[in-house]
Order: C-alpha cells, then sequence, then structure tokens
C-alpha cells in the first residue's frame, strides 16, 4: 500500500510508492563530456576563471598537480546566476514585480586535478573545502552586504554541473531564500510544539531507535528524513545544537570533511556515477545563535526525474521508503 508522509518541517507530502523504479523505460540518456572541452578549473588554466578571491592549502608550490600552488581557490563565477535581489519594485501596471540583481556568486574549485566528485578529493582537499565554506559565509556579509549565502554542489549532468572538475558554489542573497525561510519559520513553531529544537529531536530519536540512520561519527549523523522527497535522500547534522554552520571549531570541520566523504561514498557505492546536489542550510549571517534552527547539509542523489505531477500537485513520489534506503547505505 502507498503510504503518504508529511514532512514536519515544509509540510509538504511525499507518497511512498516502491517497486515504481522498476518500472519500463524506453528512452536511454548518454552523457558524454565534449571532447574538445577545456576545463578552466585545472591546474595551469588559472587565467581562464576571473581574479581568484582566495586560495587555500601551501603557496610554495610544493603541492597540487604540478606544483600548482594550491589546493582549493575561490574564483568569482563567470555566469552569475541572478538569484540575488535588490529592492523588489512593482511595475507601473501593478502586476509584476521585478529588481536588479546585486549580490554575489562564487566558485570553489576543489581540487587542481581534474576530478568530479568529492569522494575523490584527498583528505587535505575536502578539509580546506570545509574551512572554505565558512570564510566564505563570513566574508559574505562583508563585501557585499549580503544576508544570507548558500553553499551547494552540483556533481553530474543530471544534477545541473556544466562543467565537470569537482567545484562548489556559493551565491549571496539579500533576502533569506524562501526554503530556509519556510524553515526557520516552521522550526520556530515546532520549538513551542517539542520544548526543543526540531531537528535536535530528529537526531536524539534516530540515535534511539536507529531506523533511519545512515551513519554515524563523533559529531555527526547522517539521517534519511522521514518524508525523504527523494530515494536515498540523506540530511548531515551535527549532533550538538548548532544554528550557525560557520562557527563550528577546526576540528568539528576536519570530521566534517571525513564524514561527508563517507556518506557520499556510501551512495556511489550502491549507485556508481551518481549525479547529485547538496546543499548547506545554516542561520542567516545577521542572526544570534538560534535555539530552534540546527545547521544540515541536504544530499539529494539525482535518481528519480520530478514530472508532471510533482511539478502540479506540489507532491513528490518516491519509490524508496528513507528505512530501507538507510538499512541499505549502513551495509
Ligand atoms: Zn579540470
Ligand atoms: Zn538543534
Ligand atoms: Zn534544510
Amino acid at each position: 500500500m502507498p503510504q503518504l508522509r508529511k514532512d514536519p518541517l515544509s509540510e509538504r507530502w511525499v507518497i511512498f510508492a516502491e517497486g515504481r523504479e522498476e518500472r519500463p523505460n524506453e528512452f536511454e540518456r548518454v552523457e558524454r563530456r565534449r571532447p574538445d572541452a577545456r576545463c578552466p578549473f585545472c591546474a595551469g588554466h588559472e587565467a581562464d576563471t576571473p581574479p581568484q578571491l582566495a586560495r587555500y592549502g601551501r603557496v610554495d608550490g610544493t603541492d597540487g598537480e604540478g606544483g600548482a600552488g594550491w589546493l582549493v581557490r575561490v574564483v568569482p563565477n563567470k555566469y552569475p546566476a541572478l538569484l540575488a535581489h535588490g529592492r523588489a519594485e512593482p511595475d507601473a501596471h501593478g502586476l509584476y514585480v521585478a529588481c536588479d540583481a546585486v549580490g554575489a556568486h562564487e566558485v570553489i574549485v576543489e581540487s587542481p586535478r581534474h576530478v568530479s566528485s568529492l569522494t575523490q578529493l584527498t583528505p587535505a582537499e575536502v578539509q580546506w573545502l570545509m574551512v572554505a565554506y565558512t570564510d566564505r559565509l563570513r566574508a559574505l556579509p562583508r563585501v557585499s552586504g549580503c544576508k544570507y549565502a548558500l553553499a551547494f554542489k552540483n556533481v553530474g549532468p543530471e544534477a545541473g554541473a556544466s562543467i565537470e572538475h569537482a567545484h562548489s558554489q556559493i551565491v549571496g542573497t539579500t533576502m533569506v531564500p524562501s526554503e530556509v525561510a519556510r524553515e526557520l519559520t516552521a522550526s520556530r513553531r515546532l520549538l513551542r510544539q517539542l520544548r526543543q529544537c526540531f531537528f535536535c529531536r530528529v537526531v536524539e530519536d534516530e540515535l534511539t531507535h536507529g531506523a533511519r540512520l545512515a551513519a554515524i561519527s563523533d559529531r555527526f549523523v547522517a539521517v534519511c528524513p522521514y518524508a525523504s522527497r527523494m530515494p536515498y535522500e540523506v540530511w548531515v547534522l551535527p549532533r550538538e545544537h548548532a544554528s550557525h554552520f560557520e562557527q563550528q571549531e577546526p576540528e568539528a570541520l576536519e570530521e566534517l570533511a571525513g564524514f561527508l566523504q563517507r556518506v557520499i561514498a556510501r551512495l556511489e557505492a550502491r549507485h556508481p556515477q551518481l549525479a547529485y546536489n547538496y546543499f548547506l542550510h545554516t542561520a542567516p549571517f545577521d542572526t544570534a545563535r538560534l535555539r530552534h534552527y540546527h545547521w544540515h547539509i541536504e544530499i539529494f542523489p539525482r535518481l528519480t526525474t520530478t514530472a508532471g505531477f510533482e511539478w502540479g500537485a506540489g507532491y513528490y513520489i518516491n519509490p524508496v521508503p528513507p528505512e530501507q534506503a538507510a538499512a541499505n547505505l549502513r551495509w
């Protein structure tokens, strides 16, 4: 029997209909990298990107492929998305609202080597990547007056990546993005209801019964959420309550680097060549520590496509229950 589940945070409904992934499919998808593609992120091609904003790793030229002198570098996006907003003004007819795009759109190149997934990074590269996330989250409100910055990663063409070389992006906006605003509102309500942070409760719960627990370390857990929108959706959360990602201690970041790699490696072991997205949800810069909000990384493996029913109804159809996904990831 298909089951409907409601996500307490987004109040979105998800339909769990097992067996749908066995439906016959007449289509075949073949995506290949163009043979003439020149990678702007490889060592030696630094001049192909706008001037760098930051770089990490030893700068004496002894690290990186061919002595690139960097392991991770941050550059402005050459083709920024217009996701950031200035002051919204209605037009003369009072029908549409538009505004000038301001803010920041940066790219974090994760390795001087041409690799594509987070799991192919060296421990040092992925640790610097975590440091780069925190640094940019601290720097963005100062450089551009942003209120929020969303760090995310696209791996594989099905996940929207246009460049194969491992990279993350960070978009600074002068408004809190609607997904995050929704989570902030819902988690404030849930704090009153549960007398506890919703995310802390989820962590506690999963550590008690373990039904949706995919992985665990000293400071972090990976959980397949109760109303997962996608098969094998995984959330990584700190076990201790923390609202702002950029306030994590260096030792925690180091542990997170290894943990995130381990979780994605388990996903890739089940689904080789997996395309995926992840994004970091953290509290807005200008807030003090929040009791109701808890930063987390949401990982979305791209195993299914969003079709007419999802777009039209706003419900997701997920063929794999999170309990089964978590059990498969735990081994
Ligand atoms: Zn490359
Ligand atoms: Zn919490
Ligand atoms: Zn979230």
